[in-house]
């Protein structure tokens, strides 16, 4: 470790290495506490080419590395061993160009989300990708783990907003593909292999991506839906009546909402009596052809009409739609501080998220009499955040030894309605037994060669995504 540390401080400024342990600590943590790293060394380079000598360094010395950005992903992905190093690319910062005629940003992996969406907004445009953590997370964390988030109904995931990228490889070389082509068929998609690959193949240090025109209307409601497979009939009526300006489309068990209501300050129910399942929408439209005020109360009006929702509360400005979006995001903080939860990111057909919610709510709650399914998320990709809260009168360290059991319950369920068991969070080394027991074999052999086609000392992000070759299948 001294060699590899006096080159790296030769490649690097003062700012570029922290061996404090004090000073490391935030690079550890894992957000939710599940994990935490023991890595020694954390190098911060500031740009594309000072990340290329380090991984140079790091293959002459044989040190694994491990990608970080925003450290907001849950899975455990960015933490690190002792014998490994961070490379955290939160130096990376550059806006490199802006295009609006061509609809395309080019910008360096360490920008905050929130502030790219700034850019984008400033410059006339819109970027489209946004989730809770947008004001910590990475754009190069988001690539890594092909983020989703609330757009992902009208935009796609992350991996869509994509057109060119800038990678370092795990022999030290630079990808160098950034361009901003929406048509360029020249061989194998380079780009979208590093997508969702973890760090495991490459460090991303730059990207270039797609904007789109700024939705300058808005419309939100709030909806509380006569029963649970109501969600899908009314997910198909805003679908077809609203011209293609359908953003978003959450689910919400009223459990959450009163975790929300109980413990975040700024969440109230608007609604003058409790339901049990609500939605909340959002059209979003630029331009004057297209009101989507007019287009949110017809299908409203409709959806009363036919029996699909009982109430609904439409937001009248800005402030108000951010009042009820704040509910939503309240489901996640009110949940933590209603004690332990086990959590599932999950995704079946959206036509068969009734059933799973129904038949694994069943299951848990047979296993762990008491147990509070709390399930929210972005129905209209069939992705729930299947969470679950402990009993009350539960130890919570009792209710957490079960995580693994459950798991595999939900899971089970999952995979009986032919869904995946991580929809948008990713692998990292929380989900590395699912990939063993779930993912398709073949699947497995190719990404394990693949791996050692391109990083065969495995120094890049090891240990996350593929499975350890001869493991115990269950
Ligand atoms: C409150 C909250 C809400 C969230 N909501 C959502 C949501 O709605 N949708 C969603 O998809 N996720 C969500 N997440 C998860 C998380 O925000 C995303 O996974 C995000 O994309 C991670 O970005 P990051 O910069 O924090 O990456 P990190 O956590 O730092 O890293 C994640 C993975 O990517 C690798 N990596 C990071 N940067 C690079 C790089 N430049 N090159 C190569 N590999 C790299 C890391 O090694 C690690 O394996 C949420 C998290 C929180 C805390």
């Amino acid at each position: 470790m001294n060699t590899l540390l006096s080159n790296l401080r030769e490649i690097l400024d003062d700012r570029g290495v922290i061996t404090n342990p004090v000073e490391a600590e935030p690079y550890l943590e894992e957000r939710r506490g599940r994990f935490h790293g023991k890595s020694q060394i954390i190098v911060r380079p500031r740009d594309t080419t000072e990340v290329q000598a380090v991984v140079r360094t790091c293959i002459a010395q044989k040190t694994p590395l491990v990608p970080q950005g925003g450290n907001t992903g849950l899975c455990g992905g960015a933490v690190a061993n002792a014998d490994q190093i961070i490379l955290s690319l939160e130096r990376l910062k550059q806006i490199r160009a802006i295009d609006p005629a061509n609809n395309t940003m080019t910008v360096e992996a360490g920008c905050i989300l929130a502030e790219l969406q700034a850019t984008a907004r400033d410059a006339g445009r819109f970027f489209p990708l946004s989730l809770a953590a947008e004001g910590s997370c990475q754009i190069g964390g988001n690539l890594a783990t092909n983020a989703g988030g609330i757009n992902v109904l009208r935009y796609g995931n992350a991996r869509d907003q994509v057109l060119g990228l800038e990678a370092v490889m795990p022999n030290g070389e630079l990808l160098s593909d950034l361009h901003g082509l929406r048509k360029n068929n020249t061989g194998y998609d380079l780009k979208q292999l590093l997508i969702g690959s973890e760090g495991t193949l490459g460090i991303i240090t730059a990207a270039t991506l797609k904007l789109y025109p700024y939705p300058d209307q808005s419309a939100t409601a709030l909806v509380a839906l006569h029963d649970l497979p109501a969600s899908i009939a009314f997910l198909e009526r805003a679908q077809s009546g609203s011209g293609g300006t359908l953003c978003s489309f959450e689910l919400m068990h009223r459990v959450g909402l009163d975790f929300a209501f109980k413990h975040v300050s700024g969440c109230s129910d608007p609604m003058t009596a409790p339901h049990e399942w609500y939605v909340l929408l959002s059209l979003q439209a630029s331009g004057d052809a297209i009101n989507v005020d007019t287009l949110l109360s017809a299908i409203l009006e409709k959806a009363l009409e036919v029996g699909d929702i009982h109430d609904a509360v439409i937001a009248s400005s800005e402030q108000q739609a951010k009042s009820l979006w704040k509910l939503r995001e309240g489901i996640v903080e009110g949940q933590r501080l209603e004690g332990a939860s086990i959590k599932h990111d999950v995704s079946v057909p959206v036509s068969k998220v009734p059933e799973f919610i129904e038949t694994a709510w069943a299951t848990v709650a047979k296993r762990v009499p008491g147990i509070r399914p709390c399930p929210f998320g972005h129905v209209g990709d069939g992705n729930i955040h299947f969470n679950l809260s402990q009993p009350p009168d539960m130890d919570a360290e009792a209710f957490l030894s079960l995580w693994e059991e459950v798991n595999d319950l939900v899971h089970d369920h999952v995979a009986e309605l032919g869904g995946s068991f991580s929809a948008e969070h990713g692998i990292g080394i929380s989900k590395i037994d699912e990939m063993q027991t779930y993912k398709d074999p073949t699947a497995l052999k190719v990404m394990a060669a693949i791996k050692k086609a391109l990083d065969p000392e495995d120094l890049f992000n090891p240990g996350k995504v593929i499975p350890a070759p001869h493991a115990d299948s269950r």
